[in-house]
């Protein structure tokens, strides 16, 4: 497979579609999924091209776990979290559905059940 310029997180970070941003710098971009599984489920994804984990650079993985555990500590600190779950879907077999390199951060509260536990 190659990276297809038009898959929806590529439309994001060329600002052709919405997204609420929480946090970006001159590597990843973080905003907030459009159908959260949890109270402040959001996306880190690279600026640059990638399908997924197995096909980024070690650079572009560096970048996006820095930047997962900003905003874990964001979740945690700004929404009273308890802990964090991320998750990264590599390839359709695994459940990816958006070709673009993504991080799920799924804060998780104490006593409370995930609404909508997905995948
Ligand atoms: O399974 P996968 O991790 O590829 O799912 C894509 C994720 O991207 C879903 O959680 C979906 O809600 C999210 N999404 C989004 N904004 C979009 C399209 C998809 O947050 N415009």
């Amino acid at each position: 497979m190659t990276y297809d310029t038009e898959n929806i997180f590529a439309k994001i970070l060329r600002g052709e579609i919405p997204s609420e941003k929480l946090y970006e710098d001159e590597d990843t971009y973080a905003f907030m999924d459009i159908m959260p599984r949890a109270e402040g489920h959001c996306l880190v994804i690279p600026k640059g091209p990638a399908i997924n984990m197995l096909d980024a650079t070690p650079q572009q993985l560096a970048a996006c776990i820095k930047t997962v555990h900003i905003l874990g500590h964001a979740v945690m600190r700004g929404l009273g979290a308890g802990g964090v779950k991320v998750e990264q879907y590599s390839e359709a077999v695994s459940g990816q559905e958006v070709f673009h390199l993504h991080y799920h951060v799924l804060p998780f509260y104490e006593g409370k059940r995930m609404e909508n536990p997905g995948a």
